[in-house]
C-alpha cells in the first residue's frame, strides 16, 4: 500500500519540492499539498507590485498547473490542527487527513494578539497582499508599523506609487527600535536618509501602544493620524504548533534540527519562516533561508521514505538583501557592505524574475 506525504503550505521550500517531484517523482508515495489559495505569492516582488512595476500575475505562481505536473493533489484548505501522535492533520472545515510524513512551510504571521480586531492589518498569509496593498496605497496617510526590511521597503514603495501616480498624501512609518535593527549603524543612517529624501515620515524608538480607526498612540505619548495601518512589526508563529503541544520557541515557531525534522517526531518536517533551527535560533525569518532549505527538504522527505540517511542544512553566514527604494533603485546590503543605485535594483529584478521562472 502506498504511503502518504502531506505538504502543508506552499512556501518557498515546498515550491522546490513540487519542482523536484515534477522531475523525479516519488514512487509509492501519494503526495498532497494543503494550502488555502491556488496561488503562492512571492514577497520579493511585493515592492514592485506596490509601486506599479509588476502585475499581480508577475508576483504569483499558479499552483494548479505546478501540482498537476508534479502529480500532487492540491487541497485548497487551511490546516488548523495537528495530531502528531495520531499522524493526522485537520483543516478549517473539519476534514481530516492522515499521513505517514508531513512537512510544514506555512510562513509566519505578523499581527500580535494585542492589535487583532483593530484597524491594524496584516499581509499574512501572503495571498492577502495584493488586495491589501491596492487599498492602502490609495489612502492619503497610510501608516506602516515596523522598520525592518519589509516595513521600510513597503513604505518606500507606497510613497513611490503616490509620487508617480500623483496620489496625494504621505506614508508614515513607526518603529519600536531603530530602522533596520539587524544592520550596522552606517547602514541604518543611510536608510533613514533615503526615507526622508523620498518623503516618508519616520518615528523611531516609539512603540505602538494603541490603535484606533483614525490614529495610533505611541509609548512616547505621540498620537499619529492614519487612514490605514499595515502591521509589519515582526514575525510571530502560527498557533497551530503550540496548540499541538509541539516544541516551539518563544514566538511560537516549531523547533527543527538541521535535518529539518521536528523535535521528537522524525516524521514531521518543516522549513522557512514557520520553523526555528535549534542550532541557529537567531537566524532571521527571511525568504533566503526558506529557498536554501528547499533542496535539503526534498532530499530528506525522499530519503525518509526510502530509509536512507538524511542531509543537514547549514545556513550561510551572510545573506544578500536588496531592498527596492522606489523608481527602480535598490539598496543592497551584504554584511557591512551597502550601496544604493539602479544597478542594485536591476540585480534584484533579475534574481526575482529567475526565481519565479523556475516554478511557472
Ligand atoms: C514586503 C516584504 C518583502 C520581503 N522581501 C524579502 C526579500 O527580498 N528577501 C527575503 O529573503 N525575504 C523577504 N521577505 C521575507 C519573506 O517574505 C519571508 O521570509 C518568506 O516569505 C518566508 O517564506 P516561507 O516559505 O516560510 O513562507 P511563505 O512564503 O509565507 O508561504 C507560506 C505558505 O503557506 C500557506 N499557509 C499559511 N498558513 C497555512 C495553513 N495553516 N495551512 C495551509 N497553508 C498555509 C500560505 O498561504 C503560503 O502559501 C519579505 C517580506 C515582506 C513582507
Amino acid at each position: 500500500m502506498s504511503k502518504r506525504l502531506l505538504l502543508v503550505g506552499a512556501g518557498h521550500a515546498h515550491l522546490e519540492v513540487l519542482k523536484q517531484m515534477t522531475e523525479h517523482g516519488l514512487p509509492d508515495v501519494d503526495v498532497c499539498l494543503i494550502t488555502p489559495s491556488p496561488y503562492q505569492y512571492y514577497s520579493g516582488m511585493f515592492s514592485g507590485f506596490t509601486e506599479g512595476i509588476y502585475t499581480e500575475e508577475d508576483t504569483r505562481v499558479d499552483l494548479r498547473p505546478l501540482t498537476k505536473r508534479a502529480r500532487v493533489q492540491l487541497i485548497q484548505k487551511t490546516a488548523v490542527t495537528i495530531r502528531p501522535e495520531q499522524k493526522k492533520i485537520i483543516c478549517h472545515d473539519g476534514s481530516v487527513y492522515p499521513f505517514d510524513a508531513a512537512s510544514f512551510d506555512i510562513g509566519s504571521r505578523s499581527l500580535p494578539e494585542s492589535v487583532e480586531h483593530t484597524a491594524a492589518q496584516s499581509i499574512k498569509p501572503n495571498y492577502l497582499f495584493t488586495e491589501r496593498m491596492k487599498d492602502l496605497r490609495e489612502t492619503p496617510q497610510p501608516l506602516i508599523v515596523g522598520g525592518g526590511a519589509a516595513g521600510t521597503e513597503l513604505a518606500l514603495s507606497i510613497q513611490a506609487y503616490k509620487n508617480m501616480h500623483q496620489r496625494p498624501g504621505q506614508v508614515r512609518l513607526v518603529t519600536s527600535g531603530p530602522l533596520l535593527p539587524d544592520t550596522p549603524k552606517w547602514v541604518r543612517a543611510r536608510m533613514k536618509h533615503i526615507l526622508k529624501k523620498k518623503g516618508v515620515r519616520v518615528w523611531e524608538d516609539e512603540e505602538v501602544k494603541a490603535v484606533t480607526d483614525s490614529s495610533i498612540e505611541t509609548s512616547r505619548g505621540n498620537k499619529i493620524r492614519h487612514t490605514g495601518v499595515l502591521w509589519l512589526g515582526g514575525a510571530v508563529g502560527d498557533a497551530i504548533f503550540t496548540r499541538a503541544g509541539l516544541d516551539v520557541d518563544d514566538r511560537g515557531f516549531a523547533f527543527v534540527s538541521r535535518t529539518l525534522q521536528f523535535k521528537n517526531y522524525d516524521y514531521l518536517f518543516g522549513a522557512g519562516d514557520c520553523v526555528t533551527l535549534e542550532t541557529d535560533p537567531d537566524l532571521p525569518k527571511s525568504g533566503v533561508y526558506a529557498v536554501r532549505q528547499g533542496p535539503v527538504l526534498w532530499e530528506n522527505v525522499k530519503n525518509f521514505f526510502h530509509h536512507q540517511p538524511l542531509e543537514t542544512f547549514v545556513p550561510q553566514k551572510n545573506a544578500l538583501y536588496i531592498l527596492s527604494t522606489g523608481d527602480r533603485k535598490g539598496f543592497l546590503i551584504y554584511g557591512p557592505v551597502h550601496t544604493h543605485n539602479h544597478k542594485a535594483w536591476q540585480l534584484k529584478h533579475k534574481i526575482d524574475r529567475e526565481f519565479m521562472a523556475k516554478y511557472k
